[in-house]
């Protein structure tokens, strides 16, 4: 009997992800020869461990907080998009070598409510990176802040967007018809990014990555004040299916995804 295909989701913490979930089910009703785990390990291990996955029955993974943009540099070979957003969320390996994707990007971009014109993203990682490129791409006007001002500034600097000091972030919220919390603050419903909406237009939506729990600190401030407000779920579920684009040729079960999705963070909310 051969051995599954293993797939993994890579990153540091890993206690939030609900990515292993979602593959490892749609592998099983599917009745797919693989699994899916959570591999942790720290900032500085991804080339070490490229070099030995394959070998080990690796075929693909995801990649998460804090390694998008290591992965980039750890991959044989980049996709364009991955190469153009500066971070990879997906590694596929082609027999041969190791390849970096960007699924983030497309997923945000295609839950993104209709109508918004300039938008506030708050961090400078790997997901920021990809939120940033999305709102470019449909030459929104952007702002960038993040707590780290020299990664702010280099993120700014690489897509043309303007960076904002992170203690005037509240005052650049007058600006803009989106915020965009790029950063894990409000993961397990501690903290948020943002501690007032004062002077915010009333076409506001606050956009969380967050997705765990679903309605996080700075969701529930905006759904206090009236704002729309979209959680990271959509999100996670589209970036999963079109992360099935470079391991499986096809694109995943998005819809098996949102309800799954829905079904765990209903249950943990209860
Ligand atoms: P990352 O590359 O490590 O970047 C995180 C950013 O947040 C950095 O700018 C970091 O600043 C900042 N940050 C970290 N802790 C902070 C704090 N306590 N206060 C203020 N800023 C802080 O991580 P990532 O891959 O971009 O992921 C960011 C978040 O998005 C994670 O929670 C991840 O799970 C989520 N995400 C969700 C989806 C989805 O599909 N829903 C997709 C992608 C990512 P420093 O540089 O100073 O550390």
């Amino acid at each position: 009997m051969t051995a599954p295909v293993r797939f993994a989701v890579i990153g540091r913490p890993l206690a939030h992800s609900l990515s292993a979930l979602i593959h490892q089910e749609a592998f099983r009703r599917l009745g797919m020869p693989a699994t899916y785990e959570r591999i942790e390990m720290d900032p500085g291990s991804v080339a070490a461990f490229l070099d030995r996955a394959a070998r080990e029955g690796f075929r693909g993974l995801n990649v998460t907080i804090p390694l998008k943009e290591e992965a980039l540099g750890a991959a044989r070979t980049v996709s364009a998009e991955a190469r153009d957003i500066g971070a990879a969320n997906v590694l596929s390996f082609d027999g041969e070598a190791w390849r970096a994707h960007n699924t983030d990007a497309r997923a945000f971009r295609s839950t993104l409510p209709k109508g918004i014109e300039a938008a506030l993203v708050l961090g400078a990682g790997g997901a920021g990176r990809a939120c940033i490129f999305a709102l470019c791409q449909d030459r929104r006007r952007v702002f960038v802040s993040a707590r780290s001002t020299a990664r702010a500034r280099r993120v700014a600097a690489a897509f043309g967007v303007e960076m904002v000091p992170w203690e005037d972030r509240h005052a650049a919220v007058r600006d803009v018809d989106l915020v965009v919390n790029a950063t894990p603050v409000g993961t397990h419903g501690e903290g948020s990014p943002l501690d007032t909406l004062e002077g915010a237009t009333e076409r506001l939506v606050l956009y969380d990555l967050v997705y765990r729990p679903p309605v996080t600190p700075f969701l529930a401030m905006g759904a206090a004040g009236g704002f729309e407000t979209v959680g990271g779920a959509a999100m996670l579920a589209a970036q999963a299916a079109l992360s099935w684009g470079p391991w499986f040729g096809v694109t995943g079960p998005k819809a098996f995804f949102e309800a799954r999705l829905r079904r765990q963070l209903k249950t943990e909310g209860e």
